[in-house]
């Protein structure tokens, strides 16, 4: 007997939207395909466990049938696009959807071999003769792009090789573009390092594909091809620095750029609980503890979706939002949840629903470290010690944690990032902001999992005493600064 293979099948949704149909589709084949689980992703994507070989091939046929795929969820090219998943029903933020799956659909590889290997197009494995943007070797390293709304950055749309926002007034004016963001760093490759996008440029509504496509470009011709560690944007980006890239990007469109408008952030929040979407119906944000969809929470998920035909939008902090309630349907609705035994947003503690976790062990082959298994206790653990210390109601700090440098998760931005560093050994990164909008720095290396609240107790002692009204734990270890961290952390060695 061979090995028995088992594959990790990533979903690419863009928006994370996905009509009532295709959810259940997606939750039958767990069943029939995958590991009973769905895994939903800080991409808006979904990923199958544990799918086995003899399973790949009706599983891609399936996702196909509903119009579903999983080209470009993964590999060297743009992966799937992100966008603030509210559906507000402003005519802004319906547009939103529609750019992001227009982008989407436009930056996909044209290739024919996918549909040959996986839905039986007879030929196998045709020579692509036509693939005008990525050409016959595509990008340097995965690139990524989101959509946020103004004042909303729940995308975290400073971690993205090219982020993408709306500028209204009264009516859509435009887009800021940011460029050169991204997260992963590799451990002992000291030029490897977690950057935030720059911002470019803000172009109008009718320029904004072909902008971004040359931005794409350009990283596709001067990316660096020769080292995979140093290959993503945001290192094109710093070394030319933003003045020579624009100008690269200007010689691609053949006009002159003009400067980026100022962005303001207020909320960086999930859209979790009730909303009105502006339309006289409701939308509602529900919880979903690391992403992880299984059991009674499964259930009910598709039990809600089944009986009111609703609309599903996953979120870029791994949760799900149904849309277009009838407020009719919202006593039903949250009957369905607690007959299932399913927390609702309010009843779950803070730190506890704004934590993120990667997969890592034992679904992903670059983990060091467990994430998503452990969570759940160190979420916990820390939520005890700020109960402990008077420091539950908020605001509270926003902590993830991931299994290697890759930094799916986005722990970089946290207020709190665990980074996976060794054998059951974690980095602790301080001080990003609560809106995204910076990077934390390292605060202890090397601590235990089992160390790890322990650890923090003495910084988030002197954040109790010391904080200033309504500041948050991040600007507050900001404020402090590097110098007074490494003091800190030098006591706490
Ligand atoms: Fe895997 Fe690392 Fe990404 Fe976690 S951060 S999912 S361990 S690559």
């Amino acid at each position: 007997l061979g090995p028995e293979y088992s594959f990790m099948i990533r979903v690419a949704i863009p928006g994370g939207r996905l009509s009532p149909e295709q959810y259940l589709t997606l939750d039958r084949l767990a069943d029939e395909l995958g590991n009973t689980t769905l895994r939903f992703t800080t991409r808006q994507a979904i990923q199958y466990h544990g799918v086995r070989k003899g399973g790949l091939k009706p599983l891609i046929r399936t996702l196909n049938r509903h119009l579903l795929t999983t080209l470009s969820a993964c590999g060297d090219v743009v992966r799937n696009i992100v966008a603030c998943p509210a559906p507000f029903v402003d005519r802004q933020r319906i547009e939103l959807m529609q750019y992001a799956k227009a982008l989407s659909d436009r930056l996909k590889p044209k290739t024919r071999a996918y549909y040959e290997i996986w839905l039986d197009g007879e030929k196998a494995a045709s020579l692509e003769e036509d693939e005008p943007l990525y050409g016959a070797t595509y990008l340097p390293r995965k690139f990524k792009i989101a959509f946020a709304f103004p004042g909303d950055n729940c995308v975290d749309v400073y971690t993205q090789d090219i982020g993408i926002v709306p500028w209204i007034e009264e009516s859509l004016q435009g887009f800021t573009i940011l460029v050169g963001g991204g997260l992963g760093q590799s451990h002992g490759v000291k030029e490897t390092h977690p950057a935030l996008a720059k911002p470019l440029t803000t172009v109008a509504p009718a320029q904004l594909f072909e902008v971004v496509e040359a931005i794409v470009k350009v990283q596709r011709d001067h990316g660096r091809r020769d080292d995979r560690k140093l290959a993503r944007m945001k290192y094109l980006v710093e070394s030319w620095g933003i003045e020579r890239f624009k100008a690269e990007v200007e010689r691609y469109v053949g006009y002159a750029l003009p400067e980026p408008r100022p962005l303001t952030w207020l909320s960086a929040d999930d859209h979790l609980g009730w909303h009105e979407q502006g339309d006289g119906r409701l939308f509602f944000g529900l919880f979903v503890e690391n992403g992880r969809v299984r059991d009674h929470l499964r259930a009910a998920i598709r039990d809600v979706v089944q009986r009111f035909g609703l609309e599903v939008r996953l979120t870029p902090q791994q949760n799900i939002l149904f849309v277009n309630i009838q407020p009719a349907d919202r006593a039903a609705i949250e009957a369905i949840f607690r007959q299932y035994d399913v927390a609702l947003p309010g009843t779950i503690p803070l730190v506890v629903q704004n934590a993120l976790a990667c997969p890592a062990l034992p679904t992903c082959g670059l983990a060091i470290t467990e994430s998503e298994r452990v969570m759940p206790q160190v979420i916990r653990d820390m939520n005890a010690l700020l109960d402990r210390l008077g420091l539950h109601d908020g605001p509270v700090p926003h902590v993830r944690m991931t299994g290697c440098p890759n930094g799916c998760a986005r722990p970089y931005t946290a207020e709190i990032g665990l980074v996976g560093r060794s054998l059951n050994s974690y980095t602790i990164y301080l001080g990003g902001s609560p809106l995204g909008t910076r990077l934390g720095e390292v605060y202890l290396d090397n601590v235990k999992r089992e160390e790890i609240v322990a650890r923090l107790e003495p910084i988030l002692l002197l954040y109790q005493r010391e904080r200033n009204p309504g500041e948050s734990f991040g600007d507050f270890c900001h404020r402090l600064g590097s110098a007074t961290l490494q003091h800190l952390a030098g006591q706490n060695e």
